[in-house]
């Protein structure tokens, strides 16, 4: 099945604000774009908290809300931007005031809470790093990256200091204090953020801050194994906020949303730093998944972009239309998906069910924001992650044995040739390029090969310059002589009614080397059963041919990372009887009751 592209004039009602692909890359160029920040005042560098915050406070935004968060209960929170620039000072101060300085580990262990919000910027003010962690993790994951981070600082509430930091704590010298949010009386070994923020002075100036100056220590979403940490520094903020302007459409009267986990690199580059930089309101939910809540949370809040995972959408897509019709939904205007590939099953979803087609990016914990997007200025390709860009320069760079790029004597070469298969690469310079893997100083070299950023993902460039993911390079499957990227496969499985998601991986085949296995997830209404195989197999041949599975699971709950990414080295290492390896991103599954909607939590 070939999907017709969906043109820009369709994206949106209002029409985007930048038309012209290739204008806009030719005129683009960082140093320009520079002059849209602030910097900090008499030249004394730039700093992303004076970017997102202290820059609005002589402006009419000033008394604008910047962060509405509702609570798991349905309660809203608002903090305009002059609320914030006094509560991130009162935080900066607070981290002063015990000693805490300059290049420092900051690590939040926090749901989405304005805690968060001010911890994170007051964190960045006194120019300490921040590492959030997500605040599912068990105490292992926080004692392992507490440990590789170097943690000096931590601020969590009392209940996660109880359930999961008290044991750990022992076993952590170097973490010095311990902020428990909340104004209670702290446990030994702990302080009471409240308190002390209360007795903080309201003023505090940001040091000189060196654009390279560490700011952000993200540790990635293992999908492939042991988590590293990706260094990032202040420059970043450029990248967040041009980026943001393009591939999200994001405008300073928007409002926002964005369902990232906090924990992971898109929560914190796009769900705090961009949207606030542009000075426009951010939304946060601390509920779980709910396709109900979600609707109305966009429906209430009178969201204008969002910007969630492909996951999600496809959680929504097994509702059916029937629940999005009944909210309105007329205040949206762009929604963007990232983590993984977007099928273009769903990417088209969202034109019948959203009257919007969703917009698929692609980037990485390293690349700090998106570099390739299907945005605003684009027509979409359903399926395809877009064009690169404007300041990116991306391409597709030949293999060798290993899958990855082959490097000659330092030397790479390019595929000019549309629609090749290899190792998809950006020319470094970006604002947000991360600047090391924390004590792997030999693993970031290794990164990088003949003038290019290798991005471990493998990919093709089509003839308009559209690049589509293939697989990462360490998921390709090779059956009887053929390569097969496990994504091809779950996206012609979901255009099966049945299929609601799968998750495909490569079986040790003594004939073919590898045999193609899907995992399945159906949609409600369908019955697992041998009937049901047979026909999915069926249909993947006709599909596909050599490349369809020959093996068909049916799984209700595929297991995911946090951000949302079906973890098919899990599925792998689960059907071969493996060790799991470190499986300490691994969402819970929600199971979904074929049928029925979770009951409504209130807001
Ligand atoms: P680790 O590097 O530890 O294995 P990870 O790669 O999952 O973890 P992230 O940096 O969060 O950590 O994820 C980036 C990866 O997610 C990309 O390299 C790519 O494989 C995948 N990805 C992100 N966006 C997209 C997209 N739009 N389409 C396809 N794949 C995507
Ligand atoms: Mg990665």
């Amino acid at each position: 099945m070939t999907w017709d592209p969906i043109p820009k004039s369709r994206q949106q009602a209002d029409g985007a604000n930048l038309t012209d692909y290739e204008r806009e890359r030719r005129e683009f160029s960082w140093r320009a774009a520079r002059r849209s920040l602030r910097g900090l005042p008499g030249g004394r560098g730039l700093n992303i908290a004076y970017e997102a915050v202290d820059r609005h406070l002589d402006t009419p935004r000033c008394d604008q809300v910047a962060l509405r968060c509702v609570g798991r209960d349905g309660t809203v929170t608002e903090l305009t931007y002059r609320d914030m620039h006094l509560a991130t000072n009162r935080f900066a101060g607070v981290l002063r005031g015990l000693g805490v300085g300059r290049g420092e580990r900051v690590f939040t262990l926090l749901g989405r809470v304005p805690d968060l919000y001010i911890a994170v910027l007051g964190t960045l003010k006194n120019l300490s790093v921040l590492s959030p962690l997500f605040s599912a993790f068990g105490p292992e994951p926080i004692r392992e990256r507490l440990r590789l981070g170097d943690g000096r600082v931590l601020v969590t509430t009392p209940e996660l200091y109880t359930r999961k930091i008290a044991a750990i704590r022992e076993s952590l010298p170097g973490l010095k204090h311990v902020l428990l949010t909340g104004r209670g009386p702290a446990p030994e070994g702990t302080l009471s953020l409240g308190e002390l923020m209360a007795g903080a002075p309201a003023g505090f100036e940001i040091a000189p801050t060196d654009p390279e100056d560490m700011a952000l220590l993200h540790f990635t979403s293992g999908t492939t194994g042991r988590p590293k940490g990706v260094v990032h520094v202040h420059e970043a903020v450029l990248a967040h906020r041009v980026t943001a302007a393009y591939a999200l459409d994001l405008r300073p009267s928007d409002v926002f949303w964005c369902t990232a986990d906090p924990g992971w690199v898109t929560g914190m580059s796009y769900g705090v730093i961009a949207p606030l930089s542009l000075g426009l309101t951010l939304v946060t939910d601390a509920g779980e998944f709910d396709a109900r809540r979600w609707y109305r949370v966009l429906q209430d809040q009178r969201v204008n972009v969002w910007y969630t995972s492909p996951t999600a959408l496809r959680m929504l897509m097994r509702h059916g239309g029937a629940p999005a019709g009944e909210y309105d939904l007329s205040e949206l205007r762009f929604v963007a998906s990232v983590g993984e590939p977007l099928n273009p099953e769903v990417a088209v979803w969202g034109l019948h069910t959203l009257g919007l087609p969703v917009h698929d990016n692609w980037w990485q914990t390293e690349t700090g924001a998106i570099m390739i997007g299907n945005f605003a200025a684009t027509d979409i390709k359903p399926g395809s992650m877009g064009r690169p860009l404007p300041g990116i320069a991306a391409a597709v760079l030949e293999r060798g044995e290993d899958g990855r790029a082959r490097v000659v004597d330092g030397h790479v070469r390019v595929i000019e040739e549309p629609g090749v298969e290899g190792e998809l690469a950006l020319r470094p310079g970006w604002p947000s390029m991360f600047r090391g893997y924390l004590n792997e100083p030999e693993r970031y070299a290794n990164a990088f090969a003949g003038g290019w950023y290798l991005s471990g993902d493998i990919a093709r460039e089509d003839e308009d310059g559209y690049f589509w993911f293939v697989a990462r390079a360490d998921d390709v499957i090779k059956s009887a002589g053929h390569l097969i990227g496990p994504f091809e496969v779950e996206s012609v499985l979901m255009e099966h009614p049945a299929v609601a998601e799968a998750g495909v991986i490569g079986k040790p085949d003594p004939m073919a080397g590898e045999l193609v296995k899907a995992f399945v997830t159906l949609n409600p209404g369908f019955e697992p059963g041998d009937g049901l195989r047979l026909e999915l197999i069926a249909f993947g041949r006709r599909r596909l041919g050599a490349v369809a599975p020959k093996e068909i699971t049916f799984d209700q709950s595929l297991p995911h990372t946090r951000s949302g990414k079906v973890m098919r080295r899990l599925l792998r290492a689960r059907e071969l009887g493996l060790p799991e390896g470190d499986t300490s991103t691994v969402e819970h599954p929600v199971p979904m009751v074929p049928g029925r909607l979770k009951p409504l939590a209130s807001p």
